[in-house]
């Protein structure tokens, strides 16, 4: 992708804010290098839509060129998709035993995961685990756990000849609540492919022991295939979490992003190897970065878009102690402040504030509020934003009605612009702007 993407780059060096044709052009690559990361058409095809839409317009930090810009935003969207909510790596293993259900095709590394996951719970979590196998069609499978067991000191079930899937699950479950096990994993059997008696047994044992988490296994070179299995196991059974195996290997993780988008499911660890402590948290940054395969110039841009903001502040800066402040300095400080958590943050901050603070919290001056100022800003027309001044009553009117706010509000927002102004003005004079300017950044 880097060669690939360098070519298109170098030919967009304008400056300014990214055009249509410079988004265009460089995510048509975007979308190939996409699918060549084994990322799934529709999939590829959604993501370069979203970034299209978000890159369009945006300005082009100083210093970089436009290529540059889209690299990154290309990067974040990826990161923002593969993360979704929850943290990686956790596990809902409260209520013991909490039993897990580990499931997918034959081969994907279900057997090896369950051994590395009892481990990391043992060690790191320090959990009492108990690992039983359900594979009663592969001959050794229960044995091959079992060696896993003794290898990393996981007790495992004793193997009983002749039993159910099912029924080995319910004794795991028994012998998991009298030998007061904090978890125990259920390794079921696996499948070439995906078939009806297979789901079916899959379903049995989970009704049987109601799983905490149901962890899909596999593997992460399969691309496409991993992603219909994935949506197959969660139409069926219904899965919490995702592992991606064999993540070592050298593919470029593109089922990672498939996965997420079509499942909406959260990956929570990957496999890097065969042995036991070759399990890791899933990082979105590490994995995005990999599909993309440009982390310097990521790291380029937010370098880049760093030094411009210091820039902002500091002119900013230098108008304030001129007493200029208008509309558009407070809606950065505006969304300065959502950015820091609310005013009190930023407040708390600045030297001898407190009594401003205790004036802006009667004001009820929080997160909603902040937005509902912001939008009315965005009502101005630009010479309004320049020049408040120029607010009568007639363009009062049209602002509250475009942000469907009251004028009583909008008055209050101009309360508080001339109240910074003077209070950036004074302290200009004192030298304090500059501290309290230094604190925020
Ligand atoms: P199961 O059929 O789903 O239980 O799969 P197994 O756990 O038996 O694994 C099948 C093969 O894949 C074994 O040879 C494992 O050592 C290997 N394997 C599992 N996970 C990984 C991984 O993350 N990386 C690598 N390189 N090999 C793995
Ligand atoms: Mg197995």
């Amino acid at each position: 992708l880097s060669e690939r993407l360098g070519g298109v780059f170098d030919r967009l060096t304008k400056q300014g804010a990214l055009s249509d044709e410079d988004v265009k052009t460089a995510l048509r690559e975007v979308r190939v290098a996409l699918l060549e990361a084994d990322v799934s058409l529709p999939v590829a095809r959604d993501f370069v839509k979203a970034v299209q839409e978000k890159a369009t317009g945006q300005a082009v930090t100083k210093s970089i060129t436009p290529g540059q810009q889209v690299v990154k935003i290309v990067h974040d969207e990826l990161q923002h998709i593969l993360r979704g909510e929850g943290e990686p790596g956790e596990l809902k293993i409260d209520n013991a035993p909490a039993p897990i259900l580990m499931v997918g095709l034959q081969g994907g590394g279900k057997t090896t995961t369950t051994g590395k996951l009892a481990k990391r719970l043992t060690e790191k979590n320090g959990k009492r685990v108990l690992m039983a196998s359900l594979d009663i069609y592969r001959p050794a499978a229960q044995q091959q756990l079992a060696i896993l067991g003794t290898q990393i000191g996981v007790d495992t079930l004793p193997i009983v000849a002749g039993e159910s899937a099912v029924q080995i699950a319910k004794r795991a479950k028994q012998q998991a609540t009298l030998g007061g096990y904090d978890v125990y994993m259920l390794d079921t059997a696996g499948r070439l492919q995906i078939d009806e008696t297979l789901m079916k047994e899959v379903e049995d044992v989970r009704d049987a022991v109601n799983p905490r988490e149901t962890l899909l296994v596999v593997d992460g070179l399969t691309g496409q295939v991993a992603v219909e299995v994935a949506e197959e196991f969660d139409g069926k059974i219904g899965i919490t979490g995702v592992v991606l195996t064999r993540m070592d290997g050298d593919g470029r993780g593109g089922a990672a992003l498939s996965m997420r988008a079509v499942t909406g499911k959260p990956i929570k660890f990957v496999g890097m190897g065969e042995k036991m402590d070759a399990l890791e948290t899933f990082e979105p940054e590490r994995v995005a970065g990999r599909i993309l395969g440009m982390g310097d110039i990521v790291a380029l841009v937010e370098k880049a878009q760093e030094t411009i903001e210091a820039e902002q502040a500091e002119r900013m800066m230098k108008r304030f102690q001129k007493g200029q402040f208008n509309m558009n300095d407070l809606k950065s400080q505006l969304e300065q402040m959502q950015k820091m958590g609310g005013m009190e943050g930023i407040m708390g901050m600045m030297p001898g504030m407190g009594k401003m603070t205790k004036q802006m919290e009667g004001a009820g001056i929080d997160d909603r509020i902040l937005k509902q100022q912001i939008a009315l800003i965005q009502s101005m027309t630009k010479r309004e934003r320049a020049n408040p001044a120029l607010l009568q009553a007639s363009r009062k009117k049209r602002i509250a009605k475009g942000s469907g706010m009251e004028v009583s509000e909008l008055n209050k927002l101009l309360k508080m612009q001339r109240q910074m102004g003077d209070m950036m003005k004074k302290m200009g004079k004192g030298g304090m702007l500059k501290q309290a300017m230094k604190g925020m950044l």
